[in-house]
């Protein structure tokens, strides 16, 4: 049996680092913000090359406070990717502004830059890509044609801690960045967490107070404030698996290196490492049209994949009312009928991923 991702193996790794952290937050008696998390914001805006990070409860309300710090909401539009983890939707119809999809690129996942000028209207208020899967997306041309219309660019990173962009850190090279420490994530927590960073105090301390009934003093809070917030408990966990990270990247791009090599020259379509970006392989992602076939088949010799996402934003129930509005976004469509999550992570020995690859390889010949 060969896991899509086994997260019991981070705790077998690290578990004396984070039994003295986790008993050392249970002893101080301070169990929400102060100094522990404290101390993983200056250590994860540091890792990431930002001036400032602020700790918030999850991923999603990481771009929910992002698009209310720069005062996005109802008659609002915000241009984002058509292929994502539905949170990035989800996040923008919260403040009450309007999803306005961008196709991805035809050889690869990320939003298709050439794309996105065409989109801005009157209503514009922010550029929001995503670093799907781990693979920085092209922000210097987002940047470009953010400043050429004078918007805001809020980067989706929840699946991009650690990666780089032209040498640099995702995190601190556009307004803002929303990370998510969901467990499964390259940098995850034991429960939820998030985090927004930033070059830009204003929207630092915004974001600060948001995230904190939106009180300066206690007790006078401005409109919009909810509570979410990092807790110390997580925060420690954090700060003791944010000193493995670049680690365990490196192990993820060795699997990835297996898998690039080894399925070269088979019918599956492979994940593109683009110029200047060094990905992180939250995700390794073929495409192929006998998707579901090759799935049945690697599921029968006991190794597990993944979906991301079998169904496109638009697609789903909760967008049901944009559906027709966005013209079907075929190729969104296509991806999610043809993408395949083969197993990685910091975890997975070699030989799995070489077996894995024999498995698809012989799986191909006989479907
Ligand atoms: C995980 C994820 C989120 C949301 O994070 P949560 O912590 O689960 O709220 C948002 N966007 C993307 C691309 C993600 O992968």
């Amino acid at each position: 049996m060969i896991p899509f991702l086994d997260l019991r193996l981070a705790y077998r790794e690290l578990g004396d680092a984070i039994d003295a952290a986790t008993q050392r937050v249970l002893r101080s008696g301070w169990f929400i913000l102060g100094p522990e998390t404290e101390r993983f914001e200056a250590e994860f805006a540091n890792f990431c090359e930002a001036r400032f990070a602020i700790g918030v409860g999850n991923g999603l309300d990481a771009l929910v406070l992002s698009l209310r710090a720069l005062g996005i909401g109802p008659g609002d539009e915000v241009i984002t990717s058509g292929h994502t983890f539905v949170a990035t939707w989800i996040a923008i119809e919260q403040v009450g502004a309007t999803v306005v999809p961008v196709e991805p690129t035809l050889d690869g996942y990320g939003i298709d830059t050439d794309l996105v000028a065409a989109k801005i209207t009157g209503r514009t208020r922010a550029i929001l890509p995503v670093h799907l899967y781990g693979t920085p997306i092209d922000l210097n041309r987002l940047l470009a044609i953010g400043e050429q219309y004078g918007l805001p660019v809020i980067e989706d990173a929840a699946q991009a801690h650690g990666a780089r962009l032209d040498g640099k850190r995702i995190g601190g090279g556009a307004t803002m960045a929303c990370w998510s420490f969901y467990p499964s994530k390259n940098l995850g927590a034991m429960g939820d967490g998030g985090a927004v960073t930033t070059n830009n105090e204003e929207l630092a301390e915004r974001v600060r107070l948001l995230r904190n009934y939106g009180a300066q003093m206690k007790y006078d809070s401005v409109p919009h404030g909810v509570n979410s917030r990092l807790d110390p408990l997580q925060a420690a966990i954090l700060s003791v698996k944010l000193e493995h990270l670049d680690e365990w990247n490196d192990r993820r791009r060795a699997i990835a290196a297996i898998y690039d090599r080894e399925l070269y020259g088979t019918e599956l379509g492979l994940p593109a490492t683009p110029d200047r970006t060094e990905p992180v392989w939250h995700l390794y992602v073929v495409t192929t049209s006998k998707r579901d076939a090759l799935r049945n088949v690697l599921s029968q010799a006991g190794i597990e994949t993944g979906l991301h996402y079998p169904l496109a934003p638009h697609d789903q129930k909760r967008f049901a009312h944009l559906r027709d509005a966005y013209g079907g976004l075929p190729r969104s469509r296509t991806l999610a009928d043809t993408v395949l999550s083969l197993p990685i992570g910091p975890h997975l020995p070699e030989e799995d991923a070489y077996r894995v690859a024999e498995t698809v390889k012989t799986a191909l010949r006989g479907i």
